[in-house]
């Protein structure tokens, strides 16, 4: 393997800040990193010049839709995706049809994703077949290579959330809660309010989600951590807050379109606005956003959910929940957090990276240090670029089409392995 030399780039370490400099990957780690470098034999060069060199983008939330749902994405296609979007590693969610909730079904994925150009990494089923009335085997999913466990698209039962709790606390996984109330959302399609009036849709009220996170909140305090995934409210952002400053042991996520949207950015009927939870209001955005500064929202995911364009034809009422995010999460971090918002690279590192990494247990991910894995995400803050109408997903229902960004991947690096070029 031949290795690579990235040159003057800023090095955007999460923990010790930025600095201007050359990085050596070799033997699929980072080998050196100073001032100034020089290139060994057998050596390919970057110019990094004018670019944000991060540690890998790792996305702890995504669907990639294999088995069940190959038109709208598989693991090659999902893994491109990734790739194209500077994400180096993603944690793929069990909802796929059938659930991952068996051993061997996770090791016969496991085994598809091999080879491909990002890391893929799966959770599998709390319970089985996510129908909530009985854990499924997490000791057994844990051998075969698990790295957390959820629901997901549905919410942990309470009857069995002590329990699940516990156990995933004692074999050392993260549990992650779509926290939801499902009675309250009912038949909503759209964020409870002024936007739901004005179409005609029928509402998800809030208290669908603030309600579940503080069960969650209240249920992890008790029995063991839990990770809230994609969080959309400032009421959620506020109990997790106050959990925190309590030291109890709660994380928590959200993705980028609870920062770069709200349900007033919702025109027409259009599902490419619609997923789950909702778009909500400007404040809930704007606490979205104070929670990211802050360090209270720990990571940002994607909730990558591609879907059919026939499927989301339908319009709010009858197209199903979700949009993809893969290819425009890192654009979104950097024009939205950092170049409007002033949040500092720094700060992007940690809740792209350094911190998913700390959730996941992937104790060589998430650094620029030597010995640490040859996973970089580079990323130009300069170049302003339309998001496309076309992907390298297969599915394209994403509402950023057309918006101009910055932060574009100018390259992707896994294991030290060249997975993706950005235009330059
Ligand atoms: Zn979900």
């Amino acid at each position: 393997m031949r290795s690579l030399l990235i040159k003057n780039g800023l090095l955007i370490d999460p923990v010790a800040g930025p600095s201007r400099g050359d990085l050596l990957l070799a033997r699929g780690r980072i080998a050196r990193r100073a001032a100034r470098l020089s290139a060994p034999p057998a050596c390919d060069t970057f110019d990094a010049s004018g670019l944000w060199v991060f540690p890998g983008f790792i996305d702890a939330h995504v669907h990639a839709r294999e088995p069940g749902a190959e038109a709208a994405e598989t693991l090659a296609s999902a893994a491109g995706a990734a790739a194209a979007g500077g994400i180096t590693s993603a944690l793929l969610m069990p909802n796929t049809s059938p659930a991952i909730d068996s051993p061997a079904l996770l090791r016969r994925l496991r085994r598809r994703a091999e080879g491909l150009p990002v890391n893929l990494f799966f959770a599998a089923a709390a319970t089985r077949g996510r129908a909530g009335r009985a854990a499924a085997d997490l000791a057994g999913l844990k051998r075969a290579g698990a790295l957390a466990f959820t629901d997901d698209g549905g919410c942990l039962p309470a009857g069995l959330l002590d329990g699940l709790l516990r156990r995933a606390a004692a074999l050392g996984l993260p549990l992650l809660d779509h926290a939801e109330d499902f009675a309250r959302a009912g038949r909503g399609v759209i964020n409870s309010g002024r936007a739901a009036r004005r179409l005609g849709l029928p509402g998800i009220p809030p208290e669908a989600e603030s309600l579940a996170v503080l069960r969650d909140i209240l249920a992890a305090a008790a029995a063991g951590p839990v990770h809230l995934q994609h969080l959309s409210l400032a009421a959620s952002v506020a109990a997790l807050r106050e959990a925190r400053r309590l030291g109890w042991p709660v994380t928590g996520e959200t993705c980028p379109h609870y920062f770069a949207l709200s349900d007033a950015d919702i025109r027409r009927d259009d599902a490419d606005y619609k997923m789950k939870p909702p778009l909500r209001s400007q404040a809930d955005r704007e606490a979205v956003l104070a929670g990211l500064a802050d360090g209270t929202i720990d990571l940002i995911a994607s909730d990558h959910a591609p879907h059919e364009a026939r499927l989301k034809a339908g319009g709010f009422r009858r197209a199903p929940f979700g949009i993809i995010g893969l290819e425009t999460l890192a654009p979104l971090c950097v024009t939205e957090l950092v170049l409007k918002r002033r949040l500092t690279p720094q700060r992007l590192a940690a809740l792209a990276s350094l911190n998913p990494a700390r959730l996941l247990g992937l104790r060589r991910k998430g650094r620029l240090l030597p010995g640490y894995d040859a996973d970089i995400t580079v990323l130009d803050p300069r170049r302003a670029r339309r998001v496309p109408e076309r992907f390298v997903s297969r599915s394209s229902n994403s509402p950023f089409c057309g918006r101009v960004l910055r932060g574009w991947p100018a390259l992707t690096v896994v294991g030290g392995l060249v997975a993706a070029r950005g235009a330059q």
